[in-house]
């Protein structure tokens, strides 16, 4: 999801006899070159003391500040003595993070020494401190650390200067041992060897208990500024100098200059010679050229592994090989023959793809073959020594907590924007549900789906199964009724508008506006045309047809339609699990105002919404209204989802030329979980309106994602280049050179969305990658995700070298993205474990998890039995009998046999790693099927940087469990031929021993790790 923000790209320049300032919003994600995700907070004190980062840090004041108007900045914040004024932020700003940036402007107007430009800490024996012009007798700019335990680190340097606006920037950089100060983009004073933890500063458990200052320390009287200040920010990544400079020079920027777009520093991770062959790659001697076909039009999906030929007896795996990624298909526009030339990182070889191009007629697209078993068809049961399973352990957490929410803090901002009263007790969320956030609503729709999910898993406890039918009801019958009074009159006779297409602006106002304040919002629901329910009125819906952009202004929107479908979803959830009419009559109602609105406006205008940079984020709308159609059976529903198509990635342009649907990599460089809903819609529409370009747009997005933008654990984003975490790579297969931001990897709920695309596209092709790709990214993603103790969870996963974990949301109370998709990921393990062929002949087993499957229509249960992943093997007792298949999964990485047992007797079979066995047989009651696939240790190494790679054994990664953040990537040394010979441990319990580093399932790590390790083959 793509976040709030305000920019300020423009000035006045300096001298400027004007003195307001320009405000320009460039709807990006990426201020100043550095990625959204490495901001805590953002205060530009142009006004208020608002956080215009995502994160709602929003300072505080005791007494009334003062702005005023400057000539360089506009509008600033000024503190003085006399006024005893200072900023408070709060103090949960700093938990838990890593590394600590310092940046913003500050016009010192007096030398006085003790003056604090801030001061961050736990108490007077540990903090963090800036003193612009010195202290007590000590003269100078420092910034100084003071810690518990008798550390002291400070940068020294002359006194800022007075009466001039100067910019300062200070860096705890923790894995460099540094302390940093800058001055105008200019580093004046270093320290090293500082050997802290931000723990040491601050309280990580208990935030509130940090006192972070601006404009006065929180030790002494003595000490307020006398100082106009500007654009204080916080990050949460060590800056470098060119970042620090590039922050430095935009301020100053004349209006209207372009900001180039240089790539962030990636935090100076190694860099490896290019013509050094690393991992296997160095016994190379050879590899296969291979033969391709196509048709006119679609380039060729060109294998991303192909057989080489190593020396000195090593065996070797199948070899990465890179191709070119043409951005169109002008390559296969002709009947013939071409060929391509391919590269094997730090190696010179060049294997050759020769494509023929064919006049012929594109291969027919699959039909849907299976279904998935409803959620209360499966139940996940505990492992052999009656001990939970990591998915049960996680489900509860969440399960419980889940029961304890008061669905009313869900419904606040609904009774908001309608003017309604709040019930007793109810609280609002925080986070993106705050009043004034423009995403408000967003985590309502993630809840309605948890608890929908949660309701049909909970079978198995009377008490928590009625719990979440009463909130399902609860939530239904009050958004149902605020929905009801859409479009239609307050009071008996007054006036309404009940045509959606024909929506006022709010009474009193100029025009549409998106202020959400409690003295701005609009509540005139008589006026919002019948259906309409959102968490905000409809100006937002209307603004984006009116060409309104994403940011902070009242003039600016956020995503409305992404906030929208999570609600229809979630609606559409509770009418699946618990056939709730008014469920599915609110989200009718909402969708006919949606087709009312929509089928009005040109194709011109559509494009230009789809288009627009988070404003248009639409989530999967195309899904969710195509599902619509899919239940009513009403076309326009399915007229709608179509509008929702993003005609640049699906067909490269108008005119349909190429795009993902002609296997054209349209992606490259885009938000991630912007984009994959999208495909997901395409695969849904797929189903309904039998277009075979929308199968192919979704084939063709899930082997590129899984095969040139994944990471070990399953996640696809985590760019450097372009400078933002959340996107996809600009580059196809170069995740080292491109793919390792500062500011994170792996946002969580993009792994949800593609385990989800994975599922669904296996209901049609059951190809064993696909399963093999969902269950990497749920034992070591998803299962990765949740906190040891809580139902806390991750947004990003960070995978540079000695990261560690953040989880957040653990009391259910403020909703990122991934904290609303974590509550379905968490309520529904149990869905793919098992599917069925729609004619109930066949029955799949995807997943080796101990559960109990219920096949309704067959009047048959299958009980699985095993310690999987702590052992190898699994045994499936059959209760009921019937003739069918059974088709049970061998996996990839199972390349060491996959033996079979029925009834006790070993069967002969020729199981394929990564493809599906059929066993097919007339079954008895009481048969046993029993499959044991045994684990080796492999390695998964990053493609374009081949001795940076993951150890996994069986499915599982394993992390290095480390102390301390790292500069470097942790080198392991591995023997060349069979590597199991370099690691000691234990199986049962899966934890292992390299060069005396622990290594532990990554889903059992919470502190420090290195997922990635700089692997030595001897
Ligand atoms: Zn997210």
């Amino acid at each position: 999801m793509k976040l709030h923000k305000l920019f300020i790209c423009a000035m006045l320049g300096f001298g400027s006899l004007n003195t307001a300032s320009v405000w320009a919003q460039d709807g990006d994600q990426i201020l100043d070159g550095i990625g959204e995700t490495g901001l805590i907070a953002r205060y530009v004190f142009d006004g208020d003391a608002k956080d215009w980062s995502r994160n709602n840090l929003h300072g505080k004041s005791e007494s009334k500040l003062n702005f005023i108007n400057d000539d360089l900045f506009g509008k600033v914040l000024s503190l003085t003595p006399d006024n005893k004024t200072f900023v408070a932020i709060p103090g949960e700003a700093f938990a838990g993070e890593e590394s600590l940036s310092i940046s913003g402007w500050i016009y010192l107007r007096s030398v006085q020494r003790n003056q604090h430009f801030f001061d961050f800490g736990k108490n007077a024996k540990s903090h963090f401190f800036v003193v612009p012009a010195g202290i007590n007798n000590d003269a100078g700019f420092h910034s100084e650390i003071i810690t518990g335990s008798g550390g002291k680190y400070k940068t020294d340097s002359p006194i800022l200067e007075a009466n001039k606006w100067n910019h300062v920037a200070i860096v705890i950089d923790i894995p460099s041992q540094s302390l940093n100060a800058y001055v105008n983009g200019v580093l004046v004073s270093t320290t090293k060897n500082v050997n802290l933890k931000l723990e040491q500063l601050f309280d990580s458990n208990a935030g509130k208990n940090n006192m972070l200052y601006i404009g006065k320390s929180f030790l002494s009287e003595g000490s307020y500024l006398n100082a106009k200040l500007h654009d204080f920010r916080l990050y949460r990544v060590p800056l470098n100098e060119k970042q620090i400079g590039k922050i430095y020079h935009n301020s100053l920027k004349e209006e209207g200059e372009e900001e180039e777009e240089t790539e962030e520093a990636v935090g100076d991770l190694p860099k490896f010679s290019k013509t050094t062959p690393q991992l296997y790659n160095q016994y190379l001697t050879s590899v296969s050229d291979v033969k391709i076909e196509t048709v006119v039009g679609s380039l060729p999906r060109l294998p991303r592994y192909v057989k080489g030929v190593y020396r000195n007896g090593i065996e070797g795996p199948e070899v990465r090989v890179i191709w070119p990624a043409p951005t169109d298909n002008n390559s296969v526009l002709n009947a013939g023959q071409y060929t391509v030339i391919g590269s094997v990182a730090g190696t010179d070889l060049k294997p050759k793809a020769v494509v023929t191009v064919k006049v012929a007629k594109e291969s027919a697209t699959p039909e849907l073959k299976l279904k998935a078993f409803h959620l209360d068809e499966v139940s996940l049961d505990s492992d052999l020594h009656g001990h939970n399973t990591k998915f049960i352990e996680n489900r509860n957490k969440f399960i419980k907590n889940l029961a304890k929410t008061n669905p009313d803090s869900f419904l606040y901002m609904f009774r908001n924007a309608f003017g309604q009263k709040q019930p007793e007790g109810a609280d609002a969320l925080g986070v993106w549900d705050t009043q004034d956030t423009k995403l408000r609503g967003h985590a309502t729709g993630h809840y309605l789906t948890a608890i929908a999910q949660a309701y049909a898993s909970t079978g198995y406890d009377k008490e928590l199964h009625a719990n979440f039918a009463n909130k399902m009801e609860y939530m239904v019958n009050t958004l149902y009724q605020l929905a009801q009074m859409s479009g239609q009159p307050q009071t008996a006779g007054g006036t309404y508008v009940s045509d959606p297409t024909a929506v006022p602006k709010g009474p009193g106002k100029a025009d549409y506006d998106s202020d959400l304040s409690n003295e701005g919002i609009r509540t005139d629901y008589w006026n919002w045309g019948k259906g309409f329910i959102s968490a905000y009125p409809p100006d937002q819906f209307i603004m984006l047809e009116k060409g309104a952009t994403y940011g902070g202004q009242k003039i600016q929107i956020w995503a409305p339609y992404y906030t929208l479908h999570k609600i229809l979803a979630g609606l559409m959830d509770i009418y699946e699990v618990s056939g709730n009419k008014k469920a599915l009559e609110t989200a009718k109602g909402m969708g006919d105002w949606v087709h009312a609105r929509m089928k009005q406006l040109p194709n011109e205008t559509l494009i230009s919404m789809w288009n627009r940079y988070i404003a248009g984020e639409f989530g999967g709308m195309n899904e969710a209204m195509a599902r619509l159609y899919r239940i009513t059976n009403e076309h326009r529903y399915l007229e709608v989802a179509q509008l929702f198509d993003n005609i640049k990635v699906f067909y490269g342009d108008a005119k349909h030329s190429h795009g993902l649907a002609k296997n054209v990599d349209t992606f490259r460089g885009l938000h991630a979980n912007q984009h994959i809903p999208q495909i997901m819609g395409a695969l849904e529409m797929y189903q309904d309106s039998n277009a075979p370009d929308y199968y192919r747009i979704a084939d063709n997005f899930w082997y590129k994602t899984t095969n040139d933008y994944m990471y070990s654990i399953g996640g696809v984003a985590g760019a450097s280049n372009p400078a933002n975490a959340e996107c996809f790579i600009s580059q196809p297969a170069t995740i080292y050179e491109n793919g390792f931001s500062a500011g994170g990897q792996n946002e969580t709920c993009a792994t949800y969305n593609m385990l989800k695309l994975t599922s669904n596209l296996f209901l049609y092709e059951q190809r064993g990658e696909l399963m093999d790709y969902y269950e990497r990214g749920l034992y070591n993603d998803i299962l990765a995700s949740v906190a040891e103790n809580t139902a806390a969870n991750t947004y990003h996963i960070p995978l540079r070298p000695g990261s560690i974990k953040q989880f957040g949301n653990a009391k259910m109370n403020g909703f990122t993205c991934c904290n609303g998709t974590a509550l379905e990921s968490n309520t529904k393990f149990q869905n793919s474990i098992y599917f069925k062929s729609i004619d109930n002949q066949v029955l799949y087993v995807n997943l080796y998890v101990p559960s109990t499957l219920k096949w309704t229509e067959r009047n048959v249960t299958i009980v699985q039995k095993t310690d999987f992943p702590n052992e190898d093997h699994t045994l499936l007792t059959i209760k009921g009998e019937g003739k069918f298949d059974v088709n049970v999964r061998v996996p990839n990485w199972a390349t060491k046999g996959f033996f079979v047992k029925i009834n006790g007797k070993e069967e002969k079979v020729k199981a394929v790693p990564g493809s599906y066995l059929t066993l097919s047989r007339k079954w008895k009651d009481g048969d046993t099927i029993e499959l044991r696939m045994p684990f080796q240790f492999h390695l998964d190494p990053v493609m374009d940087q081949q001795n940076i790679a993951s150890l996994f054994y069986g499915p599982i990664l394993l992390a290095a469990q480390e102390s301390e953040p790292l500069k470097e990537w942790r080198k392991v040394t591995l023997d060349a031929k069979d590597i199991s010979k370099s690691i000691n441990g234990d199986p049962e319990k899966l934890q292992f021993v390299i060069d005396g580093v622990i290594f532990k399932p990554f889903y059992n790590t919470y502190g420090r790790h290195s997922v990635y390790l700089d692997v030595t083959l001897k």
